[in-house]
This record gives structure tokens, C-alpha cells and sequence, in this order.
């Protein structure tokens, strides 16, 4: 599997940053985490092609940074006639937030491929062609999921935002990669991790590998590597826009 950032920003990051996304490529398909302002032109940068991304997977959508994108992938998709089904997946309160978009933009009622709009349940494990997801709520918004993907013996866990939980460590239990914000140095809060906490859900998971995604800018000259080793040993990453990793 190998995870392309599309985005590790949040809403108020300068311009060298996307918000929230991540493609991940499987053997024959291509799926999307979070789409958020910015992920769609890099996505092209990265040379994904849209039309054929068949699965997306929102791990919040109330919050623009992680959702912004998918009014503009659908009007692509839509425009570059290639029918190709579009299965779009988010948590509690997904179809109803998909309906008003319909609403705002009243064209979707006449795409041109097939968009199939479906809701997690919070505790679930659904097996797809060749991988297997796992759901658990997260602690940031009504909505909030986090996503265990697996395949070819392998695991992948997006957790998008959360402030800390115990669903997010049982889910994490031993992936090869972890991919969760960590959106402040030191500060708590009560929805979101610090350094702290990152290391403390990575190091309790025993996760192989953990990236660090979602720094807001003011915190962003702090060395959040070096903060996350003092309480994890795995290998740690930065995500920087369009970076890939290999697992
Ligand atoms: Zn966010
Ligand atoms: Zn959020």
C-alpha cells in the first residue's frame, strides 16, 4: 500500500500547505481519506488520477479542512465523462449532509457517473474487494470516525481529529502506520492531541510507524519529532504535502 499526503494542514495553514487528505493505493484501486481544501490540485500534482478514485472515506465532516474538496471532485468528475462509480463514506449524519449539498448545488442531481453515499456505523468491521475496514468513533465531532484499513497482511490506521481515547489506541493495536493529527506542541486541549499525547496513543498501540499530521501554525517552528520521541520509539514522520510512504 503506499500513502500519498495530499494535505497536512489545518484551515488556517499558509500556502504551502493543504488541509487534511490522503490517497491511499491499493493493488487495482485507488481510495481517498479526507478531502480537504487544497487535496484536489494535489492530487493531480501527484499524478492521481481522479476519475478513477472509487472510494472516499470522511473521518469528519463538519469541519471544512477535511471535506472542502468533494463539491470540486465531484464537478471534475462530473465534466471529464467517465462513468466511474464514486462510493463516498462518513458517519453519522453523512447522507444528510451530502442531501445539502445537492441542495446548494442542484446540477449533482444530474452527475454524470454514479455516486453511491453510504454511512459507517461507529463499531463496524466491512470487508471490500481486496481490503478490510474497521471503524471506531473518535473524540472531536459528532461525526468523527477512525478508519483501520488492511491488506496484504498489512495496516493502516487514519484517525483524522481526535482529542485522546481509548478507541484510538484499540484500534491502533500494532499497525504498520498510524496517521493521526497532532495539532499543537504542548497545549491541551479538548479535542485535538499534543506531542504528548500522540506518542502516548502510538507508544500504548505499539504501532511501527507514526506520522504527524495536522499542525496548527502557530506551533509550526516547534520540532515535533523530537517532542513524540520522548514518548514513542517507533519510527516517526512528518507529513509535508505530496511526501509518499510505502507500507
Ligand atoms: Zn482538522
Ligand atoms: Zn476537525
Amino acid at each position: 500500500m503506499r500513502v500519498t499526503v495530499l494535505g497536512c494542514g489545518t484551515g488556517t495553514s499558509g500556502p504551502e500547505k493543504a488541509t487534511s487528505g490522503f490517497a491511499l493505493q491499493l493493488p487495482r484501486q485507488t481510495i481517498v481519506i479526507d478531502f480537504g481544501v487544497g487535496c484536489f490540485k494535489n492530487m493531480q500534482k501527484a499524478g492521481i488520477d481522479y476519475t478513477k478514485v472509487n472510494k472516499i472515506f470522511f473521518t469528519h465532516f463538519e469541519h471544512l479542512d477535511h471535506v472542502n474538496d468533494l463539491p470540486a471532485l465531484l464537478f471534475a468528475r462530473h465534466v471529464a465523462v467517465k462513468p466511474i462509480q464514486l462510493e463516498i463514506f462518513g458517519g453519522p449524519g453523512f447522507k444528510k449532509f451530502v442531501e445539502n449539498l445537492f441542495v446548494a448545488f442542484p446540477f449533482f442531481n444530474g452527475l454524470g457517473f454514479k455516486l453511491k453515499v453510504s454511512e459507517l456505523e461507529s463499531f463496524a468491521t466491512k470487508k471490500f474487494q481486496n481490503f478490510t475496514l474497521t471503524t471506531k468513533p473518535m473524540v472531536h465531532e459528532s461525526s468523527s470516525t477512525a478508519f483501520r484499513i488492511e491488506a496484504n497482511g498489512k495496516a493502516i490506521v487514519f484517525a483524522g481529529d481526535t482529542a485522546p481515547n481509548e478507541n484510538l489506541v484499540e484500534l491502533s493495536k500494532g499497525a504498520d502506520l498510524l496517521v493521526v493529527e497532532c495539532s499543537f506542541a504542548e497545549k491541551e486541549t479538548s479535542n485535538h492531541l499534543n506531542a504528548a499525547q500522540f506518542a502516548n496513543a502510538a507508544s500504548r498501540a505499539m504501532v511501527k510507524k507514526a506520522m504527524i499530521t495536522h499542525i496548527y501554525p502557530e506551533d509550526e517552528d516547534k520540532d515535533f519529532k523530537a517532542l513524540v520521541a520522548k514518548g514513542f520509539k517507533g519510527e516517526i514522520l512528518l507529513a509535508k504535502d505530496l511526501m509518499q510512504v510505502e507500507v
